[in-house]
């Protein structure tokens, strides 16, 4: 089978991928779940550990400000990924962090009260689902679920009829880990803006494979994490 891209080249940047289990070369299809590093991430990595490190904002020496130059152009590069402006995107600690970020600071501001509504899918990552259902919990609100149809796409009918003048916030998966589906966000984010909900996006599985424009989607808020887009573990991305 030819490939449109050349494949020795491509395995060549992942020096994990020189490893051999079982006397055979490494094959790795688990990159939805997390990805191999890159040569470039891993010389990026050890450059500024060797070179840079130093404690960010609360130095006032020349390493400190070096460190502090390179993790403010590194936000303005991964604002610039999903089309937004730096000031726009807040650091976190993975997606999981950003999606508990989101809902627990809605709790603590008084944005839900009982027969509030919190409308998610049923084809989410626990990480867009727990925090939600604990918000729920906490504040009384009811979550409901768009369901999934038989072809794995959402129900956008039954999406009608459940977002309503009751729904606070619509939180969907752009992409499905579980299905691989690409989920309809124009037309979510347009039956949310009619109920005048909030929407939150989990770009955790789009990120990695598909041009993001966040201001121009229409979502209000969305995370994704970067170790599924090559980065390392300990980093993630709230955009609102
Ligand atoms: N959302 C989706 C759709 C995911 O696939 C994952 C990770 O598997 C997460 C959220 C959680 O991301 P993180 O590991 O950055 O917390």
């Amino acid at each position: 089978m030819t490939l449109p891209f050349d494949v020795a080249a491509v395995r060549a940047d992942f020096p994990i991928l020189e490893t051999e289990i079982d006397g055979h070369p490494l094959v790795y299809l688990d990159s939805g779940a997390t990805s191999q590093k890159p040569r470039a991430v891993l010389d990026a990595e050890r450059g500024f550990l060797e070179r840079a490190n130093a404690a960010v904002h609360r130095g006032a020496h020349t390493l400190a400000a070096e460190a502090t130059e390179l993790f403010e152009d590194a936000r303005v590069t991964v604002a610039e990924f999903v089309g937004a402006e730096p000031e726009q995107l807040v650091w976190t600690s993975g997606a999981t962090a950003g999606l508990n970020l989101v809902a627990g600071s809605l709790g603590y501001a008084g944005r839900l009260r009982e027969g509030d509504e919190i409308v998610v899918t049923e084809a989410e990552h626990h990480a867009n689902l727990i925090p939600w259902q604990e918000l729920a919990a906490r504040t009384g609100a009811r979550l409901r679920h768009i369901p999934v149809l038989d072809d794995g796409t959402l129900d956008m009918r039954a999406a009608a009829e459940l977002i309503g003048e009751r729904t606070k916030v619509v939180a969907f998966p752009h992409v499905s880990n579980v299905l691989g589906i690409v989920n309809p966000v124009a037309k979510l984010v347009t039956l949310a803006r009619g109920a005048g909900a909030l929407t939150v996006l989990d770009a955790c599985q789009s990120a990695p494979h598909l041009a993001l424009d966040l201001p121009a989607s229409g979502v209000d808020l969305a995370v994704f994490s970067g170790h599924k887009v090559y980065g390392p573990y300990g980093i993630g991305a709230l955009w609102g």
